[in-house]
């Protein structure tokens, strides 16, 4: 399996390389030279299989040769092993036809974590066979960033230096990044919002002199890795609602766009899913860009769903190279016009986001209400995120069941969720300490040579 840039100038690579990159040279994002079908038989079987024998099937058409048979069986093992809840993605029914599917078991309380601990078990394994050495650079709006913090730390061949916005990340998040003693894992609380610091990272991936010198790797969720982790829970959830024999939807809180990607890449090998719903905040770029096929960008407003509080929204590239027919000259062009503020797709590839995907915007006061409501009438603590999903979800409850992603544990946003219920969620007792450990926070400026210089400083003895 090749892997290709979505801007079309970039080498074709294998998936190890893929995912070491991150980042395509020509700013492009790799994705999959084809899509791989798994027979309706093959889904079928997955009925009453472990999350990790479903994770199997469905990603080992993707891995080529980077891992083995067993070896690829045991890091997928040892990804969620830490999990708590035995089946690491569980569903709950809200409504006749409408379900929670459970993301938040992980170790960071996020679906992030999904992606992010088979990420470290493949990269540690790779990187221990060939003895190299990587810098990997990250930016947050939060929780990729505590759970990049949370699968490297302490491993030999990676340090890990996660950018967020300074003030713009809960408190939980902030301490999940600030408190582990590990000394590769580096956090710097930049002046500046979330796409301040995805820009920053983005730029020092195009400084190829800063790459190769500090051997720059990338997991934020343009990572390629990371989408594949993504599409599994999309055929765990969907084949325990009658799956492949019944069509299932999906509404998915989105910000970057990378966790409903997966759900296309899902629908693309062959999972009968009905509607793929983009849910999103008052940061409604997404939204807006699917209804009015113009992708054009506004500042950014904080939200009590801060983890979507995107303009740019990385991985939509991933979805205008499909619907351009991979054509990375156009995406190219687009990207181009992005830097100036905007763009307009064009008829047909516009035509082919519309017949993929939905859309919905919940705006402050309804994701608060969603919070209220859901507490009062089903007895589910919703947090934000979530919140926005169920309620954009609600418009469009039909026939076919709806599977709502809730991506991260109440106690997670514990502020947002005690204002709209009077009830402070607690956190799970494996982490009731994390208010009592210390922190380390770096403070620096929206400045790109600062930031390199504290990563090399840090990386280069
Ligand atoms: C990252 C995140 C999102 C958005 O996911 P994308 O893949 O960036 O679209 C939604 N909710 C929570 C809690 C998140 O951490």
């Amino acid at each position: 399996m090749r892997y290709i840039s979505t801007r079309g100038e970039a080498p074709d690579l294998s998936f190890e390389e893929a995912m070491l990159t991150g980042l395509a040279r020509d700013g492009g994002l790799y994705v999959p030279e084809e899509v791989p079908a798994l027979t309706e038989a093959q889904i079928a079987a997955m009925a009453g299989q472990s999350y990790e024998d479903v994770a199997y099937t469905v990603m080992r058409p993707f891995i080529g040769e980077t891992f083995d048979d067993a070896t690829f069986r045991r890091l997928i093992a040892e990804a969620y092993k830490g999990f708590g809840h035995a089946a690491r993605a569980p569903l709950v029914q809200l409504a006749p036809n409408h379900f929670l599917l459970e993301l938040f078991h992980g170790p960071t309380l996020a679906f992030k974590d999904f992606a992010m601990q088979l990420i470290g078990q493949m990269f540690q394994e790779a990187l221990g066979r060939s003895g190299d050495r990587v810098t990997i650079v990250g930016a947050t709006s939060g929780d990729t960033g505590s759970a990049a913090i949370e699968a490297f730390r302490g491993l030999e061949n990676v340090d890990v230096f996660i950018l967020y916005p300074h003030g713009r990340v809960s408190e939980v998040q902030r301490r999940q990044m600030t408190t582990p003693v590990e000394g590769n894992v580096h956090t710097l609380a930049v002046d500046g919002d979330f796409d301040d610091c995805q820009a920053a990272v983005k730029d020092m991936f195009n400084d190829f002199a800063f790459r190769e010198e500090v051997k720059l790797a990338g997991v934020n969720s343009i990572n390629w890795g990371r989408v594949l982790a993504q599409v599994v829970y999309y055929f765990t959830s969907a084949v325990s609602l009658g799956a492949p024999h019944r069509k299932v939807s999906f509404t998915v809180p989105t910000g970057n766009f990378g966790d409903i990607f997966a759900g296309y890449i899902a629908k693309r090998m062959g999972l009968p899913i009905d509607q793929l719903v983009v849910a999103t905040n008052t940061n409604d770029i997404l939204h807006r860009t699917l209804h009015t096929g113009a992708y054009t960008k506004e500042g950014v407003t904080q939200t009590i769903s801060p983890s979507m509080d995107i303009q740019v929204s990385s991985n939509f590239e991933r979805a205008l190279f499909d619907a351009y027919g991979r054509d990375g000259k156009a995406v190219k062009d687009q990207m181009a016009d992005l830097k100036a503020g905007g763009f307009k797709i064009s008829q047909g590839a516009y035509q082919a986001l519309k017949d993929t995907y939905d859309s919905g915007r919940a705006s402050e006061d309804e994701t608060k209400a969603a919070i209220t409501g859901y507490r009062e009438h089903h007895g589910e603590l919703l947090c934000p995120h979530t919140a926005v999903g169920v309620h954009v979800a609600e418009a469009h409850l039909g026939a076919t069941p709806m599977v709502t992603l809730a991506t991260a544990h109440p106690a997670k946003f514990p502020a947002a969720v005690e204002a709209a219920t009077g009830i402070h969620p607690p956190l799970p007792p494996r982490m009731a300490d994390l208010y009592d450990l210390p922190e380390r926070i770096n403070r620096v400026g929206h400045d790109l040579a600062e930031i390199q210089d504290f990563i090399r400083t840090r990386t280069l003895s």
